[in-house]
Parts: C-alpha cells; structure tokens; sequence
C-alpha cells in the first residue's frame, strides 16, 4: 500500500496551521505525474484567522525603526542566498522548470531583497523650511498595515519576492496567498524570515482558492492587493479589490512579440527566439508567442529556428534538460488542444511537439516544443494567450505592419524588436504600447530597481511591481505643517491659511 503524500498547510504567525482544512488540493510532480502533496485549502474563517494575526503584528512592525527593519533584510537576503539551491529544487519538484531555471527564477526574487535593504533611503522624505514665517512642511510615507498578495503558479518565488520584501521593508504586515499548484517554495522562503528575525505574524502563507481570494478582497483589514495571474482573474481581483476600498495592483496575462527586421542578426534573433519561446516550457508572462517577421526574412528565420529546436532536450528538470513538463495534465491538454486547433485553422505546422521522445516518466506533463509558420492574426493561436512552449510566426511586409499588429493586440506586457537600426528600435520603442521593451534582448524583465508591468489587459490599477513604485504602492504619504510658538503667533484669523 502507497504512503499518503504529505500535507502542506498554511504558515501562520510563524508556525504551520494547526487547523483541520474542510477541503484539500493534489499537488503533483510534473516530471513524474505522481500526487506528491496534499494542500490544505483555507475557508473564510481561517483567511480571517491569518488576518487578524497579520493585524495585530503590523502594529509593532510598522513602528520598528529603520535600522532595525534594514537589519532583517540584510539577514533574509544572506539566508536566501545560502539556501537558493533548496528553494529551486522544491519549484523544480512542483512547477517542472528545469533546475537551473528554477535558481534563475530565485536570483531574480533575490534582486528584489536587495533593493528593500535601502529601505532607510527609499522612505526619505522631503522638508521645506519656512514655507511661511517660522512654518515648515514635511513629508513622510507610512505603512498601510496588512496587505495581500496573490500570486501564480510559474514563478513560485519570485513574483511573491517582487512584493513581500518590499512591503515588510516599508512595515507591512503580509499575507500570502500562492499558488496551489506549487505551494512549497513559498513556505521556505516564509520560514526564513522567520529564521531572519522577523517578528511572528508579519509574513503569513494561506494557502487557498476562490473562496481565500474572495475573503481577501472583502476583509477590511486587508488595505492593499497585489496580485498576478491570468487577466480574466486580474480584472476580477481589481474590480472587487476596488470595490471594498482597497488599493489594488493586478498583473494579468500576456502575448509578446517578437519583432524581427531585415536587417537583424538572424543568428542572434533566431537563439533568442528559441530561449524566450520554450524556456520554462513557455510558461512565462514574458515568453515570446509571436514573432513577428517583416520580409524577407521569415524563410531564413524559420530555418534556423527549427535548426535550433532539434537540439533541444525536454524532460525532466532535474536531469539537466533544456525544457521541462508542462505544470498539470490539464493544463498540457488546453495546450494540446492549440496545437490541434492551429492545425485546423491552416497554420503551418513546423516543428511538432506532440512528436519525439522526453527524458522523463511517461506519466509527465509533456509537450515539446512546436512552431508555426504562417500564422494570421484571426487564429486562436495567435489570439490567445497559450502559455506552453508554442511559438507562431506571422509574417508582415513592412515595420508599419508589425507596429499595427503588435499595438492592435489587447495586451501589452512584453515586446522586442531585433535590429541592427538604432534608429528603427528607437522608433519602435517610442510608437510601441507595451509596458516592457526589449531591443536586441527577448526578455526584457527590468532590473529590480526598476518597475515591472504591462500596459492594457497586461495590468490593471496605477502601480507597477517594485522599484520606487512598490515602495510607493505599499505606504501612503503624510504631509505635516508645523509652527512652533513664537512670541508673535498670529492670534485669530478664521480666513483660508495663506503663506507670507
Ligand atoms: P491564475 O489567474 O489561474 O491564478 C492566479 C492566482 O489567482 C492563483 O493564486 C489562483 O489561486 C487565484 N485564482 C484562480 N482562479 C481564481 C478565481 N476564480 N477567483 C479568485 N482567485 C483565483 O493564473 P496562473 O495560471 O496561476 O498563472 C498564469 C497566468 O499568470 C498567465 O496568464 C500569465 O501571463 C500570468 N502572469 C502574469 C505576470 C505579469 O507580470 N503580468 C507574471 C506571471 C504570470
């Protein structure tokens, strides 16, 4: 007889939930297809148990001193440096991305830390002195108290870690509510703020679905979301988030393009097509789906592309493969189903992902990699965000006609134009609607002090994820006017104040 998989459950207030769950998840090995944990998923009742212990520890938290908040920075980043290998594996084990993507993806979230260490900068405010006869006028930004991020299943690590540092840095109290696809890295990364020195109760994990992200949007102690995910559930979370008062940012989906010119490096173009195309089996916001190739290039583009793919491994990641599974069954089948669906519409059907072999159990997520030629913009290849390792290439005759497109397209976090014209890509980037532009480089996620967000259905609310906008999302600005007496103060006066 088999052993059970073990339970995952919620980490609150520095501790595994004692609670017994009403309902529970599957968790799987995508490599192996085999159930290797059982999730608890949280009721309304124990998302309202999480908050108010996130509440009570924002009080303490968000009078903490700077020097003090710095200083577990500092401490978490070391520990998450030191156990980057161990956090990768278990996203490796639940997610499917080969390992060394899987280390990527923490490295990224690592940036992040690194930038909430400044935190005693990034919270400077301004001062004005006299601003009226012995007035003065300052500002401060403060933290909100408990705020809520909701994230998704392909980056397990890193897009919570876009977040949490930052708001703890600015002395919020967090809950986080990942995934219950890949729920683990985010108990470790949660266990080593604990190790770090944060207090009990500022980072919390509730693990859930519909019914934990419904009581997150309603409870009134939660004052801000973050959220990423799919954009049918972006625009959910924002208009209910909205609705209850909140301050909401909602990352969504994505369908980036690719824009490749005539007179493009086609080697360079075509390695960076296959890398962004089917890295993490394509299961990125910022994957590549479409590329665009203005003529006549697309001949040439297409060949060395598929010359590129023969040479890729898929399978298991921690075999040292290029590609990994796709993340559930399910979710291969929808991406199947695509392909299929290209297939029919009239696509040419280059590369076949459903063919050839994986270095991996037969009960894996598999899919490898495919390519299109010939794809029109009314196919649902083109027109949907797929997120599996499918890549379409459409063919245009001018720059004027791939702008068209890629601006006619609803969403906007992604986009790169591969040229060798400073001039073009410096049009390109001006005229582009997109959030995130690459020239020459077909991933273009900015660095951490900068912000990362899209444009259009890509993103709903004003904020971008960290850089100065996290810092700004996650405090609200205060500004004081003070006057000390003075042997003259002014006496009754019942007009608008005035400055002299
Ligand atoms: P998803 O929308 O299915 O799930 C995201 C989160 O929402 C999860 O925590 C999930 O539990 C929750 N959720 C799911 N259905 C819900 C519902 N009906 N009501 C309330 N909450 C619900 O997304 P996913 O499949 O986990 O992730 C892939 C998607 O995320 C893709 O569309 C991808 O483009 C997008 N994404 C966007 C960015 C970005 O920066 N724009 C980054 C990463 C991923």
């Amino acid at each position: 007889m088999s052993t059970p998989a073990p339970r995952i459950t919620h980490l609150v207030g520095g501790a595994p939930w004692t609670g017994v769950a009403e309902r529970t998840s599957p968790v799987y090995n995508p490599a192996s297809g085999e159930v290797t944990g059982q999730l608890d998923l949280a009721s309304a009742a124990t998302v309202d148990e999480v908050v108010k212990i996130a509440h009570d520890a924002s009080r303490e938290w968000g009078q903490a001193s700077l020097t003090r908040r710095a200083q577990v920075l500092f401490a978490f980043r070391e520990l998450l440096n030191a156990r980057k290998e161990e956090i990768a594996a278990l996203i490796t084990a639940e997610h499917g991305k080969v390992l060394s993507d899987a280390l990527g993806e923490v490295t990224r979230g690592l940036e992040v830390v690194e930038f909430a260490c400044g935190i005693p900068h990034l919270l400077k405010g301004g001062f004005s002195e006299n601003v009226s006869t012995r007035v003065d006028v300052y500002s401060m930004r403060q933290a909100l108290g408990v705020v809520a991020v909701i994230s998704p299943f392909n980056f397990p690590a890193m897009v919570p870690m876009w977040f949490v540092p930052i708001a703890v840095a600015c002395g919020n109290a967090v809950v986080i509510k990942p995934s219950e696809k890949d729920p683990s890295a985010v108990n470790a990364v949660a266990q080593l703020w604990k190790e770090a020195g944060l207090p009990d109760g500022v980072v919390n994990v509730v693990h859930g679905d519909k019914e934990a992200v419904d009581r997150l949007l309603e409870h009134p102690d939660v004052k801000a979301v973050s959220f990423v995910g799919s954009t049918p559930i972006a625009r959910y979370v924002y208009e209910k988030g909205t609705a209850s008062g909140k301050r909401v940012q909602a990352l969504g989906g994505a369908k980036n393009h690719m824009v490749v010119l005539p007179d493009a490096d086609l080697d360079l173009a075509a390695d960076a097509a296959v890398n962004a195309g089917f890295g993490s089996a394509g299961e990125r916001c910022m994957a590549i789906s479409a590329l665009v190739a203005v003529e006549p290039v697309a001949d040439d583009l297409v060949a060395r592309i598929r010359e590129r793919m023969a040479t890729l491994r898929t399978g298991d990641g921690t075999r040292g493969c290029d590609m990994g599974p796709l993340v559930t069954g399910a979710h291969r089948d929808k991406v199947v189903g695509y392909v299929e669906a290209g297939v029919e519409s009239g696509a040419t059907l280059v590369v076949d992902g459903r063919e050839g072999d994986v270095d991996g159990d037969d009960a894996g997520f598999w899919l490898r990699p495919t390519l299109f030629d010939h794809v029109t913009p009314d196919m649902s290849i083109y027109t949907d965000e797929i997120f599996g390792p499918v890549l379409s290439v459409v063919r245009v005759p001018s720059y004027d006609a791939a702008l068209e497109l890629v601006n006619a397209n609803p969403y906007g976090n992604g986009t790169a134009i591969f040229t060798n014209d400073g001039g073009a890509a410096r049009r390109y980037q001006n005229e582009v609607e997109v959030g995130m532009v690459g020239v020459n480089v077909p991933i273009p996620v900015p660095m951490a002090y900068y912000s990362f967000g899209g444009w259009k259905s890509s993103l709903f609310g004003d904020s971008h994820a960290h850089g100065t906008e996290g810092v700004h999302f996650f405090t609200r600005g205060k500004v004081v006017t003070s006057r000390w007496l003075d042997p003259s103060h002014g006496g009754l006066n019942l007009g608008f104040p005035t400055h002299d």
